[in-house]
């Protein structure tokens, strides 16, 4: 309110100077006019120049006195009349001659046009008519002149023409002011800018930015972006992109927000300028990704559950027969007298044991590879490695295993092919791949093909097994995930996931190839480096 307050103020002050400049001007004007057309009039010098340095110094003093300046309006009238009394004096001084009948006309029209309100207009016209009506009583001849009616025909002319150009600037001043109105109370940060140069910019925004609106008209529109930011959005403002984006934006106090951005060109008058809508989505963001976190948690919660129960399935079955060869053995104890057993039966049970603590110790291995991995504590001990020998042992050792003695496991691999890579976990690699061909393959032959293409070395594995289903094919290679139920077959749903890990820490990459059903064919590349390095 105060603001618009002090820039009706300031332009009143500088309608109000320009008055009195021109005034003065004009005056001075008329007096060499004056003086070279009618040299005889009478026109004393004193009062002349009074008037016009009067009017001159109100003009010169506005800009020094605060009084002046706050007293401008009056002191312009008071000028106006002023002039317009010294003109009736001259008039006087001359008689009513025909040449000071004709500039009274001149004057009164002239200020009749600076009025600018009714009311100024209106005892303008009543001191003016007094003068007339007074130079008529005093002007012998004049009387019979058209002088008095012609002041008040200007002066009704002059009353109809303001009040109509008045009316006519109320109107467009609700207009502006409707659309003030409008432009500030939308919800949405709006403005306007030429060359990227501010120039009308709304409340909502000036709310938003945290600036005055004195700081920011004038300033340049990207100055209000995020630092990261300028450069893109520059380069976007230069090739006139149209489409909503989403950018960063600063506060005065240095904070970020996150703003939805909308940019129009429109011309004004020959002028290009910009209308840009700027809305700050940090809000609704910072629900998005608390809402993105939530669901994360509860994914997760879901995926850990789904873990305990297959972990603690996976765990019981070994340790339960266990259990049962032990309760055997104590059975079989208590039936002899000297409590010892034939040898064989011992070795059956010890190889017993064996395969259970084994399978408990794999199981704990495989957990505890997973937490490394997640606190990036997976350490890797580089050295040569023939990669076709560590295939060869594990798929032996493999096939020795009663569960797959019965499938064909067939290797095609050249002979010796060196790389730099960690041993132990390259035969995790191997070791989980093909477990998993064997495991899944339906008991159906499984072929395996090592092959070194320039500095690489590729690792396909192909069983014609249950097959994978599209939508898991990319989700096996994370944590927990398996593309078949819990009971059907077992496992822990972290082989694949180690596995990519380890390919990866190698720099290499691992996918698969599978239709349900059909088959899978899974292929690891690895770089041979080592090669490189040791040659
Ligand atoms: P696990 O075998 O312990 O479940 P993995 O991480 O090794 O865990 O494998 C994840 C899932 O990928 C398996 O549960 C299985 O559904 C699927 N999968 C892996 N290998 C094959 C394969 N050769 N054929 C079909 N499905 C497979």
């Amino acid at each position: 309110m105060n603001k618009s307050t002090d820039d009706e103020n300031s332009k009143e002050l500088s309608t109000y100077r320009r008055l009195l400049a021109l005034t003065s001007l004009v005056y001075l004007f008329w007096w060499f006019a004056v003086d070279a057309l009618l040299p005889t009039a009478f026109n004393p010098f004193l009062g002349r120049f009074a008037v016009i340095a009067i009017v001159f110094a109100v003009f010169v003093m506005s800009y020094f006195d605060e009084r002046v300046r706050q007293r401008i309006r009056f002191l312009a009238i008071a000028s106006t009349w002023l002039l317009t009394a010294h003109y009736f004096y001259l008039f006087y001084g001359n008689s009513g001659d025909f040449n000071w009948v004709v500039g009274a006309f001149i004057t009164v029209i002239a200020i009749n046009l600076g009025q600018l309100s009714a009311a100024e207009l209106l005892s303008y016209t009543a001191f003016v008519t007094a003068l007339s009506s007074l130079m008529v009583l005093v002007i012998p001849g004049l009387e019979h002149s058209v002088f008095l009616p012609g002041i008040i025909t200007i002066f009704i002319q002059a009353n109809i023409a303001l009040r109509s150009r008045l009316e006519m600037i109320k109107t467009l001043e609700n207009t502006n002011r409707r659309f003030q109105l409008l432009f500030n109370s939308t919800f949405e940060g709006v403005l306007v800018h030429e060359n990227g140069i501010i120039i009308d910019i709304n409340d909502s925004l000036v709310h938003m930015l945290g600036f005055s609106r004195q700081e920011l008209i004038g300033k340049n529109v990207i100055d209000l972006l995020h630092p990261d930011q300028r450069e893109r959005i520059a380069e976007g403002m230069k090739s006139d992109i149209l489409i909503p984006y989403e950018t960063k934006g600063m506060t005065r106090a240095g904070a970020t927000i996150d703003i939805e951005v909308r940019a129009k060109s429109f011309k004004d008058g020959k002028r290009l300028a910009r209308l840009v809508t700027i809305q700050d989505t940090s809000d609704r963001k910072r629900a998005e990704s608390e809402k993105i976190i939530a669901l994360t948690m509860k994914e997760n919660v879901r995926i850990r559950d789904e873990f305990i129960s297959i972990a603690s399935h996976e765990l019981r079955t070994p340790i339960s027969t266990l259990k049962l060869q032990t309760r055997m053995i104590e059975r079989e104890l208590k039936k002899t007298d000297d409590r010892v057993l034939p040898p064989e039966y011992m070795e059956n049970f010890i190889s017993l044991f064996h395969r259970q603590i084994d399978r408990l110790t794999e199981l704990v291995e495989t957990m505890l590879d997973v937490s490394r991995i997640s606190s990036g504590r997976l350490k890797l001990t580089f050295q040569s490695v023939d990669f076709t020998a560590v295939v060869r042992e594990i798929a032996s050792s493999l096939q020795l295993q009663s569960e797959y003695s019965k499938q064909l496991l067939s290797i095609d691999a050249a002979e010796q092919i060196i790389i730099w890579a960690d041993r132990s976990r390259i035969e995790q690699i191997v070791e989980n791949i093909l477990t998993n061909a064997l495991k899944y393959g339906d008991g159906k032959p499984v072929f395996c093909k090592v092959i070194k293409a320039d500095s690489e070395v590729f690792f396909i594995v192909e069983d014609h097994g249950i097959g994978i289903a599209e939508e898991y094919l990319q989700r096996i290679f994370e944590r927990f995930e398996r593309a078949i139920s819990a009971r059907h077959i077992s496992g822990l749903g972290l082989g694949l996931y180690i596995t990519r890990q380890i390919v990866e820490a190698h720099s290499g990459s691992i996918h698969v190839q599978s239709k349900l059903g059909e088959g899978s064919t899974f292929t690891v590349r690895l770089p041979l480096k080592a090669t490189d390095r040791i040659i």
